[in-house]
């Protein structure tokens, strides 16, 4: 068959081949990217449905606006005000069909084959398949612990004129790192400076587990005259309640959000109006504190547990950081006393000696660290991750 031209630009996901693999019984998986379905509000989710379909049935089951419904817009603009987001309002966003089909509209409205997208290196590895799907050209911006080196950014933005540039700001998927609170202010201030419109992707930031981590870039943004205009933040139900409900959305400026309704028209019309009644039911009976509060402790204490366990038993062989939040430990493979620097080749032994994880690779857009490794402890009990990772021990 003749396919658009467009899909030579996507490869199929690595990650996808490897869980191929991961059906051999008694696998420990460390590679998923799932939250733990253990820990879904069931009752409340049920609730909340059954609230729906008393209270508006008609609106619940019938196509709704493309812009998203409007209770749900409410509830959201005042979930984002209590994390600092003030003066915004249900109109300054659309719900999206999780936040990755933000993703897609910001591919389909800002990337023109050829156009340049900075992105972290690592990042979202959906991220990179949707803006190549659009023909965009991916620059890799070096992070460290504190997130993206903000001064390599500026270098890059000068030197690329890139179309946007796309952030990860908080607990970032692969990286587990967090933004420090001064390179978030930069951030803002290149965006002005240059003109550059900046996407921030936050659906871990309230999955952190001791201390909040520094305000979103849309919440500092007020603080940074003019960097509103040029910010585009994306949020989602999906990790801290539940991704099969499809909830996610979009903050951007009016323009934007203009041209992005219209594009999702054609996609899917509307995220569907039963899900949508559904989150806003939730948030309003008031479960989401009490929920986070909950997933927040049980994905705190299996993080200890998997960096304790790295610790104990792989020693100066890998170095990481100890995840403050969301769902993976990103580590990297010292070469220490001769053993594995290859994270692709451990991958293969370790599902040899049943345990799973992802390797960093395919999380680059350019110059992978191949010694990389993503490990997700979100759905692993604190007893199996210490016998997941003496299996990684043995693979290595
Ligand atoms: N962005 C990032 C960084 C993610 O890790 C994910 C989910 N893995 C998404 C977006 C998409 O999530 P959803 O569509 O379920 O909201």
């Amino acid at each position: 068959m003749q396919f658009a031209d467009r899909l030579q630009n996507v490869e199929t996901s690595a990650i996808r081949e490897l869980f191929k693999l991961l059906g051999k019984p008694g696998i420990i998986s460390f590679a998923g990217g799932f939250p733990d379905s253990a820990l879904f509000d069931v009752e409340g989710i049920r609730a909340a449905s059954q609230q729906a379909l008393t209270d508006e049935p008609g609106a619940a089951l019938q196509y709704g606006a493309t812009e998203g419904y409007q209770p749900l817009r409410e509830q959201i603009a005042a979930f984002m005000a209590g994390k600092g987001v003030t003066g915004l309002a249900p109109e300054q966003l659309i719900v999206t069909t999780g936040s990755q089909q933000a993703l897609d509209l910001l591919g389909k409205t800002l990337i023109s084959p050829g156009d340049k997208v900075i992105v972290e290196g690592p990042t979202f590895l959906a991220t990179i398949q949707c803006f190549r799907l659009y023909g965009a050209e991916l620059v890799s911006a070096p992070i460290d612990g504190q997130g993206v080196d903000t001064d390599a950014l500026e270098r890059l933005i000068v030197e690329h004129k890139p179309k946007f540039v796309y952030l990860i700001p908080t607990f970032g998927n692969p990286s587990g790192a967090t933004l420090a609170l001064e390179r978030r202010r930069k951030v803002l201030e290149l965006a002005v400076r240059h003109q550059v419109v900046v996407v921030e992707d936050d659906p871990y930031g309230d999955l952190y587990f001791g201390e909040a981590p520094p305000p979103s870039l849309l919440a500092l943004s007020a603080s940074v005259a003019g960097s509103r205009e040029l910010l585009v933040h994306c949020g989602s139900l999906s990790k801290v309640l539940s991704p099969g409900l499809r909830v996610g959305w979009m903050i951007a400026p009016p323009e934007l959000l203009a041209k992005a309704t219209m594009c999702k028209q054609f996609s899917d019309a509307h995220t569907s109006t039963f899900a949508q009644a559904t989150a806003a039911q939730y948030l309003k009976a008031g479960r989401m504190p009490a929920t986070l509060d909950r997933v927040r402790a049980v994905y705190a204490e299996r993080a200890q547990a998997m960096g304790d366990a790295l610790r104990r038993d792989l020693g100066d062989a890998v170095q990481f950081v100890q995840p403050q939040g969301g769902l993976f430990v990103w580590a990297r493979l010292t070469g220490a006393g001769g053993k594995a620097t290859d994270g692709r080749a451990l991958a293969t032994r370790a599902i040899e000696q049943g345990v799973a994880f992802v390797p960093g690779t395919p999380f680059f857009c350019a110059n992978p660290d191949h010694a990389t490794l993503r490990l997700s402890f979100a759905t692993v009990d604190s007893d199996k991750i210490r016998e997941g990772v003496a299996r990684l021990a043995r693979a290595l």
